[in-house]
């Protein structure tokens, strides 16, 4: 058989994984970082971007639905959605499932990112053609810092915390995410593994809490990110996240209603991970 091997090469983890590669299908430069897609036997297609995994077809759903679909049901009214990052477009398909959903607007720093997966990936990026879908290509914290724009949530869809993505995660970025929402909106960030990044979930937990009245934190099970306990930080103005507000009736592959209320961290965990 002619295979090749993928190293994943994540500076953030301390672990490496090797995929098995049946086929290149796309590699470039795009105008921010080395863009790869591959077929893989088991975990159909995978995209990199600078040597680290981003989805694959095989798993993208349990990051993807949980990223979004928690968040989305916690809220009675979820009209106007913001998306930083997420230029693959899974969680943009997520948010569109819902007819709640009147607006979303997504902001991803690499235009290079939604090309390919328009291309290559069409299971994830169909909702690029919906009327209510609106695409800025820039930096999210210069959207949040400038935007009049108010929002129900926000949802950061980013690459790990390090380059471009760090910047999301600072205090000064969190309070401007704080503030494009409306007085009942919530934020949903993707905050890594419990098991490698504890301190870094750690403290933005604890950022969150300076600027929402209520800090959660959801996780889900992850075949292929360094860690696999991935987690889901929530900040909420108002309404309790562990709470369904809307019955489950879009489709979904792992979200469910039960799902929902057992993803949240239990009060001893979140005890251990506050206090180190
Ligand atoms: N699910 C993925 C993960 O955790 O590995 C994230 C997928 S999505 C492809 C991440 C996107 O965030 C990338 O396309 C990247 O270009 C974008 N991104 C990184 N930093 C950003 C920033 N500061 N503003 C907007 N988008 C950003």
């Amino acid at each position: 058989m002619n295979e090749i091997q993928f190293l994943e090469n994540d500076p953030f983890a301390p672990i490496r994984y090797v995929y098995d590669v049946e086929e290149i299908i796309c590699s470039r430069r795009t105008a921010c970082q080395h863009l790869l897609i591959f077929r893989s036997r088991y975990f159909g297609r995978v995209l990199a971007l600078d040597g680290v995994v981003q989805l694959t077809e095989r798993d993208e759903h349990f990051y993807h639905e949980m990223l979004t679909q928690v968040a989305l049901h916690a809220h009675p009214d979820p009209a106007d959605v913001l998306i930083i990052g997420g230029g693959d477009g899974g969680s943009l398909r997520e948010v569109l499932k819902h007819e709640a959903v009147k607006r979303v607007q997504l902001v991803e720093l690499d235009g290079g990112v939604i090309e390919a997966a328009r291309e290559f990936l069409p299971s994830l990026s169909s909702g690029f053609a919906d009327p209510r879908a609106h695409v800025l290509v820039g930096r999210g914290e210069g959207f949040l810092a400038s935007t009049a724009d108010k929002f129900d949530l926000v949802v950061v869809d980013s690459t790990d915390p390090v380059g471009p993505a760090a910047r999301l995660f600072t205090e000064e970025c969190l309070a401007a995410a704080a503030a494009v929402l409306k007085d009942d909106g919530m934020l949903v960030a993707q905050t890594e593994s419990l098991h490698f990044h504890a301190d870094f979930i750690r403290e933005v937990q604890r950022r969150l809490a300076r600027f929402f009245r209520i800090v959660d934190l959801c996780t889900a099970p992850l075949s292929t990110y360094g860690g696999n306990w991935w987690t889901f930080s929530i900040g909420s103005r108002a309404y309790d996240p562990r709470v369904p507000r809307r019955p489950c009736t879009v489709s979904t592959r792992y979200y469910a209603e039960d799902v929902h209320r057992q993803a949240f961290l239990p009060g001893s965990l979140r005890r251990k991970l506050r206090e180190g």
